[in-house]
């Protein structure tokens, strides 16, 4: 077997079976495969796509390229859930917890932001001392005691994924489905959680601009979750508006507690709800949907979920009188508005470019070495659809940095449209399939 082969069978349209792919990704991780001829075999993938089982044996070969972590210390049933990402979106900070208070185990492992995303562990370490590093033994004896952890992903994950994603985001090489839900799930299932339920975003502010692509990624990774006899669903969400109002870190934080003690956004609250149902249906078989439905909203209602994060929060470290007293985190210096010069509706926003102007702000990061600020930010004071008049607050920026406000504006300027008709409004929820 050697790398021409395999390229030239790729090219000419024939499928790779496990050993071609493995070997790939084996001598690829080791440097024996040089970058061109890993970049050709990447632009073949994408040109002709991948089949069902060329997905599941390039994620298995990946996933088998670092640790798989072993879960089966802990009693019973271990879920986790993963979104592709969106802006606003911070689900995970009430999921969590919500399914955690109905005695699912939560073992979650999550990223950082990069780009017009955030990422959870961005957003938990604006709690002042929230520690998001754990070794294995900790991270498992703590889900096992509260019900969850949330901790950064361990370096030695799927390392192979990680050196083909920096070669396919300079090849052009990224926007594939076979090869995004492989990259996906290989880190997914390496970290062994035996029920998986996915947010596949779509809209502007999503990887996934539109419906059926969103479908078809959600497709492929339940494929390649049930051919590794995992429970896997995904929710297909609407992400052509960020998720509830408040953009970055401290800010989402906030957002997430307040729907927690059942203040939240109806958008959040919805999905929340939605996602953390499906979880629990998945890891306690003997309930319906609708029975699962019922005590997720029995423990965000009688606070058990809210307690749940406040356990979390305890547990890695953090202080856990953020809960009742927001005045703990870190306060922007600046905080200005951004007003409406005309009369209208919220008609369309193009939400990727939000999520930059927030980032500009100081939330995100344009490269992995960048800093953020925790209370940095925007905060939404007119949603999608709702009407505006001239001098209207349409959002509130949050920064220490002055001379990030002039740019931020003028891309809120290009990304917030206000239209004389009211647009029509998409549910948050736009499919689901399990
Ligand atoms: N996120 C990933 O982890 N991989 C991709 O290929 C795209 C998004």
């Amino acid at each position: 077997m050697n790398i021409y082969e395999i390229i030239k069978k790729k090219r000419d349209f024939c499928e790779l079976n496990f050993e071609e792919l493995n070997y790939f990704v084996k001598e690829f991780s080791s440097g024996n495969i040089k970058d061109y001829q890993a970049s050709a075999l990447l632009m073949a993938m994408f040109i002709n796509d991948l089949s069902d089982s060329e997905t599941s044996f390039l994620t298995k070969a990946m996933l088998e390229s670092g640790e798989i972590v072993d879960l089966s210390d802990i009693l019973g049933v271990k879920a986790d859930k993963h979104s592709t990402g969106g802006v606003g979106d911070k689900t995970t900070l009430v999921v969590a917890p919500l399914v955690a208070s109905c005695g699912v185990k939560l073992a979650k492992m999550s990223g950082r932001g990069l780009g017009h995303t955030g990422g959870t562990l961005d957003k938990l370490e604006s709690i002042p001392n929230f520690n998001i590093y754990m070794d294995a033994k900790k991270f498992k004896s703590t889900v096992e005691e509260i019900g969850l952890a949330v901790i950064g992903q361990t370096k030695n994950i799927a390392p192979a994924d990680k050196k083909l994603y920096a070669l396919r985001d300079v090849t052009a090489t990224v926007d594939n489905i076979g090869l995004i839900a492989s990259s996906i799930m290989s880190k997914k299932l390496a970290s062994g959680s035996d029920v998986i339920v996915l947010d596949v975003k779509c809209g502007s502010g999503a990887f996934m601009k539109d419906r059926e692509s969103a479908k078809k990624l959600a497709k492929a990774m339940i494929n390649i979750g049930e051919s590794m006899d995992k429970s896997v669903s995904a929710f297909i969400t609407d992400m052509s508006t960020p998720l509830g109002y408040a953009i970055g870190n401290s800010l989402e934080v906030i957002e997430a507690i307040e729907t927690l003690k059942g203040n939240g956004p109806e958008d959040l609250t919805t999905l929340s709800i939605e996602i953390a149902s499906e979880i629990v249906r998945l890891s306690k078989k003997d309930l319906s949907f609708e029975e699962a439905k019922k005590l997720v909203i029995s423990n965000l209602e009688n606070k058990n979920a809210l307690k749940k994060l406040e356990d979390m929060i305890y547990n890695q470290g953090g202080d856990v009188r953020v809960i009742e007293n927001y005045d703990i985190f870190k306060k922007a210096k600046i905080v200005e508005d951004f007003i409406s010069d005309k009369d209208g509706y919220i008609g369309s926003f193009d939400t990727e470019n939000i999520g930059m102007a927030a980032m500009f702000l100081g939330a995100g990061r344009l490269t992995k070495e960048d800093d953020i600020d925790y209370s940095a930010g925007i905060v939404l004071n007119k949603k999608l659809g709702e009407k505006v008049k001239k001098g209207d607050v349409i959002c509130r920026l949050y920064t220490d940095d002055i001379d990030s406000i002039l740019k931020a504006k003028d891309l809120l300027k290009e990304s917030i449209h206000i239209t004389n008709d009211r647009p029509i409004l998409n549910n948050i929820i736009l499919d689901k399939i399990s």
